[in-house]
């Protein structure tokens, strides 16, 4: 097994669709443990196989206190009702969001050896599930940001500490930054990539608790290493 690179957004290929894996070989079994290892090495609780540049529908989830899976080929088929959830992802490392997610789900996939599961999920293995799932369709939480929702930093410190880390948590600083609210307009731009598979993306964020006593010319450097940023408007 080895670790695999976490493709960062705005990776072109976040937004492309996975394809369906027809015969579960060795590269699909390598592919899935090696996902598996990467998403322990991070610690996170879902990994979508285009999140490490590979367009097979294949997932990976560990929630806490739970074994881990691989899931091939999955799909909801049913969802039930609505609710707000804080989503995190991996390819969006410190920042969260709150979304409009489904109460519960059915799904179902076939595991590593080719079975059939079926199951009704609720609470995190629903969220995770929808979260996995959108991403096989080249979806993104940020898609479903509720209106005026903010993209907050996760840990409320500073962007280039989480910038440096991709292990998201929910520690809170104890000094709290104080606030000033900037925004971005975040632009994909459809040129850096070969398909027209999806939509140039055009977002507004609202990125706050970002630590005051950064300037605007340390705050577009960190976005432009975030990948945020396509270019530097002032490179000193
Ligand atoms: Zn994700």
């Amino acid at each position: 097994m080895s670790l695999r690179k976490i493709r960062v957004f705005p990776d072109p290929i976040l937004r492309k669709k996975c394809k369906p894996v027809k015969l579960i070989d060795s590269s699909i079994k390598k592919l899935s443990h090696d996902m598996l290892e990467t998403l322990e090495y991070v610690g996170g609780i879902g990994l979508a196989a285009n999140q490490v540049g590979v367009l097979k529908r294949v997932v990976t989830l560990h929630l806490p206190e739970e074994d881990h899976r691989i899931l091939i080929n999955p799909e909801i088929t049913k969802s039930f009702g609505t609710r707000e959830v804080k989503e995190a992802c991996l390819s969006f490392p410190g920042y969260q969001g709150l979304v409009k997610l489904s109460m519960k789900v059915k799904s179902r996939w076939l595991d590593i050896n080719g079975s059939y599961y079926k199951l009704s999920a609720e609470d995190l293995l629903s969220q995770v599930l929808e979260h996995e799932i959108d991403h096989l369709n080249g979806i993104l939480y940020i898609d479903h940001l509720l209106a005026h929702e903010k993209l907050n930093d996760a840990k409320q410190i500073g962007l280039k500490n989480i910038l440096a880390d991709q292990k998201l948590d929910d520690t809170k600083s104890e000094n709290q930054p104080h606030i000033h609210d900037v925004d971005i307009n975040l632009i994909v731009d459809k040129e850096n990539t070969k398909s027209d598979d999806y939509e140039h993306l055009e977002t507004k964020l609202d990125l706050s608790l970002i630590y005051s006593d950064s300037s605007m010319e340390d705050l577009k450097y960190d976005l432009h290493n975030a990948g945020y940023l396509s270019d530097l408007d002032n490179k000193n």
